[in-house]
């Protein structure tokens, strides 16, 4: 029987990066995916179009992954954001950066990078098996065994790639948080990250599709103000989405709140008093007109003055003081009771997976079983959405490769050393 150098479960993302690597290093890899063709998540990502990562300098991007930032340092400095677009350059890909900072290939195209990544697999022999579920993995005599409803095969090696748990229609359902606890490691629990949020008593689902570029947008846990953070975002018709929801959700918990000022960023600054005085000396002049000069959407005026039982026709000067602070406190504060996450099928990532704290931030290596090693969403690591969580996956992958070939690592930022 052929004892493979590295087998790999799952052809997504990490594990087609994880297989080219060691591959174009002379290493024999397997790599072995339960669907019938590759990286299908990979092919939605980014509308289709694959926002593969982001701008910017790597002491500023490892920010943009919550608690983890820590953990993966070294796998960021090993593997950049520049590192990526070099290689996809190298294959004839071109990247490109949208003025938001998010970088997607020129040709807008996930299935351009996809089909990057399987050439690249191919060029350097790596053994792909489609339609393969693995079924388990074992560790005996230092060689892993891996078990499908084909075949059982071996390997000095064993990276699990294997996703998390969201969209499971495209694979990902959580077969490898079950092979990485029978090898003895904890899983922190899984739930739906970078998603949206259902609201109790939501009132602006006819607004749906109305986004707001820039809000402030603070959670509240148990009364107390956990986090703040601007950011864009979108009505929907369950509750509130867009990427400032979406790069909050890994903190939101059913029965927080959310409140929100709404008031675009150049007004915000002592908005209270400016909208005061313009209403006071307005006269005749409508309420509604008013509130238009303060570039809030036309539409979202009408409902937040609904809401605040201010008559769409009311005049300034005919307006009460409570009237005025109760929608003054609704335009700039306006509460949001939570009442669920939007679930896996909806959630672009997941949060939670292996514990960090079972795995070398140095290789990806598992410090319990080793030649193990864990890549991409399976880990417990999510980022902000704009291109975080494909370059983790590929960094990810990167890092386990060069440990697995001997490669040499550029370890953590040398300065923070
Ligand atoms: C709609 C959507 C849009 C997204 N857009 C972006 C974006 O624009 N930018 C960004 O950075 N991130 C984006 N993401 C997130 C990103 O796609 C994931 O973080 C990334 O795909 C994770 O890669 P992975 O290789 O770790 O896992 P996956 O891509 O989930 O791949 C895991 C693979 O393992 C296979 N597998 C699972 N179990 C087994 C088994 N037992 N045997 C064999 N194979 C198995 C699965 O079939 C799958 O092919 C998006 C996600 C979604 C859902």
């Amino acid at each position: 029987m052929t004892v493979y150098d590295l087998i790999i479960i799952g052809g997504g993302p990490s594990g087609l990066f994880c297989a080219l690597n060691a591959g174009l290093k002379g290493k024999k890899v397997l790599l072995l995916e339960k669907n019938k063709s590759l990286g299908k998540k990979l092919l939605l990502s980014g509308s289709q179009q694959c926002n593969i990562t982001h701008e910017g300098e790597t002491r500023d991007f490892i920010r943009h992954y919550g608690d983890s930032e820590d953990f993966i340092q070294t796998c960021l400095y090993n593997f950049s954001n520049s590192d990526l677009v070099l290689f996809f350059r190298n294959t004839g890909l071109s990247i490109i950066v949208r003025e938001d900072g998010k970088m997607f290939p020129e040709s807008l195209m996930a299935s351009d990078v996809l089909s990057s990544l399987i050439k690249s697999c191919t060029d350097n022999s790596v053994d792909i098996h489609l339609d393969e579920p693995v079924l388990s993995v074992n560790c005996e005599n230092n060689l892993f065994i891996v078990k499908t409803p084909i075949k059982i095969f071996k390997g000095k090696t064993c990276v699990i790639a294997t996703g998390g748990l969201s969209y499971p229609k495209t694979g990902s359902t959580g077969d490898g948080y079950v092979f990485a606890e029978q090898l003895g490691h904890t899983i922190i629990t899984p739930v739906p990250g970078l998603t949206g949020v259902v609201c109790e008593n939501y009132g602006f689902a006819d607004l749906s599709g109305i986004s707001f570029k820039d809000v402030q947008i603070s959670l509240y846990h148990g009364g107390k103000k956990q986090r703040e953070r601007d950011g864009d975002l979108l009505f929907a018709h369950y509750g509130l989405s867009g990427p400032g929801i979406l790069d909050l959700s890994r903190y939101i918990r059913p029965g927080d709140f959310l409140k929100i000022n709404f008031v675009p960023i150049q007004f915000r600054k002592n908005f209270r008093e400016d909208i005061s005085k313009r209403i006071i000396a307005s006269g005749t002049r409508l309420v509604i007109t008013v509130l238009k000069e303060f570039s809030i959407p036309e539409r979202f005026i009408l409902k937040i003055c609904e809401i605040s039982e201010v008559a769409r026709d009311l005049k300034c000067a005919h307006m009460t003081k409570v009237q005025r602070n109760r929608l003054i406190t609704n335009l700039t504060d306006f509460p949001f009771r939570i009442l669920k996450l939007r679930g896996f099928n909806d959630a672009m990532v997941t949060h939670g997976g292996v514990k960090k704290s079972d795995i070398e931030e140095d290789s990806m290596e598992s410090k319990y079983v080793p030649g193990l090693y864990f890549i991409g969403e399976v880990i417990d690591v999510d980022g902000d959405s704009g291109g975080y969580n494909l370059q983790f996956a590929f960094s990810s992958a990167k890092l386990a490769a060069d440990k697995i070939v001997n490669k040499k690592i550029h370890r953590r930022n040398p300065e923070a050393l």
